[in-house]
């Protein structure tokens, strides 16, 4: 079996106790690799490499950081098709996903930021006729960066890139049930000349190797997408040591469906938003409200086109939905199905697992569903399920609309369907959640700010937002 292993001071390493964990790959349902079972140890390792590694590339200069991150783009474009290979292997998502999403952003994250640094400008306040001040923009030093399984190397990569432009030298852990494209990534940053100990990724498990990253004092940042739990036990260990933190948390997003919308690309959208990687995805909108009076409508024809998906290998092409990730995480979609029924939802379509045969029998495939008759306020329509489950809930006004989106203690992003664009922009600004789509779902600008409201989050990433994340400011007051 393969062998993942670690990429500390430049090398490729096995964990200092030696132990691997198996790593499965969810279409077949079978161990196919061994991942690093590291602990605390490793994670000294890493942060001695990149306390060596800091003085000289926090002070390269912008110019060279942004060329080698360049070149790191230009290897995963490169090495596109092996990479989306493997991280539908490795996660159970279609690879034609991997190959026009996933991929291609890991590329445009590291392309995104290469040019973001030499852009970047200091600001300047000037005192009247007194004082010039500047604003210094320091990097923080050896900083963690936490990702999950859903879009490995999309995250991983959206997190790296922006810390090391800025200069900091980074430790990082991929979700252990997806380390194979991190560990790809380590191989061609070797490639790329990427200097010893700046960028070191520690595979294993998150209490573990997780939790050394997070109360290590020396890690003086931690960016961090995953679950709000997880959110909040990190928050705990890091908030007392007045760590800097960003948190990119979970969701329950709202798809508000207004009768006076483009009822064709609402319907297609929704569809993609509610299924697109398996639903794996904390901007899926998994509550679709839809105004009464085209509620009838909208149900036959979204559950119509739902059912059509093709549930399947991931390898294969025409294959709308993969597997999910787990065992454990297709047994949870499976409980809030049945919560759902228990809480007298109706199952319109789905609502089963998929068995398919040769290879991918042992598979963990689970049907796209879409449930009605449940309120806004029952645990399936409050918790995050984060899998191929959509509710609909008819409203009839916008207060009405406004208060069960808002419902949640969550507050990613939301969706709005209308052609009353006035309403549209009065409804964003009603919503609670950090990100607003009109018309459109994923539509995404790098520059934007990124991260949700609420139990959503903490701080933001994309763009400026991230740049600033991974530095101190420091102002200089100069009198004149
Ligand atoms: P988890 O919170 O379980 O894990 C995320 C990462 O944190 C993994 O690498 C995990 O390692 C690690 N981890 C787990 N426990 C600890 C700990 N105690 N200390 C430090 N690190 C730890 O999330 P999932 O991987 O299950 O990802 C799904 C979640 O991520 C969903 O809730 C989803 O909404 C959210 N998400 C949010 C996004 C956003 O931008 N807001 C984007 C994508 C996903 P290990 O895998 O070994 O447990």
């Amino acid at each position: 079996m393969k062998k993942i292993l670690n990429y500390i001071d430049g090398e490729l390493k096995t964990p200092q106790s030696g132990k691997f964990l198996d790593n499965y790959c969810p279409g077949t349902g079978e161990a196919y690799s061994l991942v690093p079972d590291s602990d605390e140890n490793d994670v000294e390792e890493a942060l001695k490499a990149a306390k060596k590694a800091f003085p000289e590339w926090s002070t390269c200069g912008i110019e060279t950081r942004s060329r080698t991150l360049h070149k790191i783009a230009d290897l995963i474009e490169a090495n596109l098709d092996q990479l989306a290979a493997a991280e539908s292997e490795d996660n159970g998502k279609p690879v034609k996903l991997a190959t026009t999403v996933d991929i291609p952003r890991a590329s445009a994250n590291f392309r995104f930021f290469a040019s973001a640094i030499v852009n970047q400008s200091s600001e300047a306040h000037i005192t009247e006729n007194q004082a010039v001040n500047y604003t210094h923009r320091h990097p923080l030093g050896v900083v963690g960066c936490i990702s999950p399984w859903n879009l490995p190397l999309y995250l991983f990569s959206w997190k790296i890139a922006p810390a090391l432009a800025t200069g900091n030298c980074v430790i990082a852990k991929p979700s252990e049930l997806t380390p194979m494209t991190a560990f790809l990534l380590s191989e061609l940053c070797v490639e790329a000349g990427l200097p010893k100990g700046v960028l070191n990724i520690v595979h294993g498990l998150g209490n573990k190797v997780g939790e050394a990253m997070v109360s290590h004092p020396e890690i003086s940042a931690i960016s961090f997408t995953g679950g709000t739990a997880t959110g909040k036990r990190i928050a705990s260990i890091a908030a007392p040591m007045f760590k800097k933190l960003s948190l990119e948390l979970g969701g329950k997003n709202p798809n508000i469906v207004f009768a006076d919308c483009d009822f064709e690309k609402a319907v297609n959208t929704s569809v993609r938003s509610s299924f697109s990687n398996q639903g794996e995805i904390c901007l899926c909108g998994s509550r679709i409200y839809i105004e009464e009076s085209i509620y009838d409508q909208f149900k036959v024809e979204f559950v119509e086109r739902v059912s059509t998906l093709e549930v399947g290998d991931p390898k294969g092409s025409s294959t709308d939905l993969g597997a999910l990730v787990s065992q454990g995480h297709l047994e949870k979609v499976e409980s809030y199905v049945k919560l759902a029924q228990n809480e007298g939802g109706t199952i319109l379509t789905g609502g089963e697992r998929v068995q398919l045969n040769g290879e991918n029998a042992g598979g963990y495939f689970y049907r796209p569903t879409v449930i009605e008759g449940l309120d806004s306020l029952c645990r399936t329509n409050q918790e995050e399920i984060f899998g191929p489950v959509v509710t609909l809930i008819p409203f009839s006004s916008v207060e009405e609309v406004v208060d069960e989106a808002n419902s949640t203690q969550y507050g990613l992003s939301a969706t709005i369907w209308t052609e009353n664009i006035t309403r549209a922009h009065q409804l964003a600004g009603q919503l609670r959640s950090g990100i607003i789509w009109i018309n459109c779902w994923l539509f995404r600008d790098l520059r934007t700010p990124f991260g949700g409201m609420k139990q959503s989050g903490v701080g933001r990433e994309g763009g400026s937002e991230a740049l600033r994340f991974f530095t101190e400011p420091q102002n200089v007051c100069v009198k004149i």
